[in-house]
């Protein structure tokens, strides 16, 4: 009675008769050899454990990458509102020009205004709400002061850097963590 191994591509049993074989349900060749010395198909090596610290170090960087992109919507969200309002006022200004000018078309520079405020609104509605869950967004494991230079309103950034200063001025071997 032959060994049987198992077909490389369909995993049909094969009679292990000869040193090239040619499985019976899907014609593949292969060597007998090459069968008997691939590790058994149900049983993978073991992926080797990332290491905690990568792990961790991975966390904080997708959480930073995060919040930065948070951040940046936030502001940008905060700029247009703004520009909304401008425009607001130029077109409730241009209003009040065809308004006493006698000029119908005031309605329409009107309703472009309430337009321009609706979005601004809206705009800045989105800032807050994105500033408060930039609030909430923490990194995973604080194992070590995390610093995200180039968040927020730009003190932080700037506190940040006047720490980098001053660990230039710290001996070596100072630790104040
Ligand atoms: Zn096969």
């Amino acid at each position: 009675m032959p060994d049987f191994v198992a077909c490389p591509r369909c995993d049909a049993p094969v009679p292990a008769t000869a040193l090239v074989l040619k499985c019976p349900r899907c014609g593949e060749q292969f060597f007998r050899e090459a069968i008997y010395e691939e590790p058994p198909i149900d049983a993978p090596p073991p992926e080797p454990e990332p290491d905690e610290a990568e792990l961790n170090a991975k966390r904080i960087r997708a959480v930073a990458l995060e919040m930065r992109s948070t951040a940046r919507l936030a502001m940008w969200s905060r700029g247009m509102a703004f520009g909304c309002v401008i425009g607001a006022g130029v077109a409730l200004y241009r209003a009040w020009g065809h308004a006493t000018s006698g000029d119908r078309r005031w309605t329409w520079f009107a309703a472009f205004a309430a337009l321009l405020v609706w979005g601004a609104a809206r705009l800045w509605m989105r800032a807050k709400r994105l500033s408060a869950e930039l609030h909430t967004m923490r990194p995973p494991e604080p194992s070590g002061p995390p610093r995200f230079d180039g968040l927020g309103d730009g003190s932080a950034s700037a506190a940040s850097r006047l720490d980098a200063l001053t660990d230039l001025d710290a001996t070596p071997g100072d630790d104040r963590a």
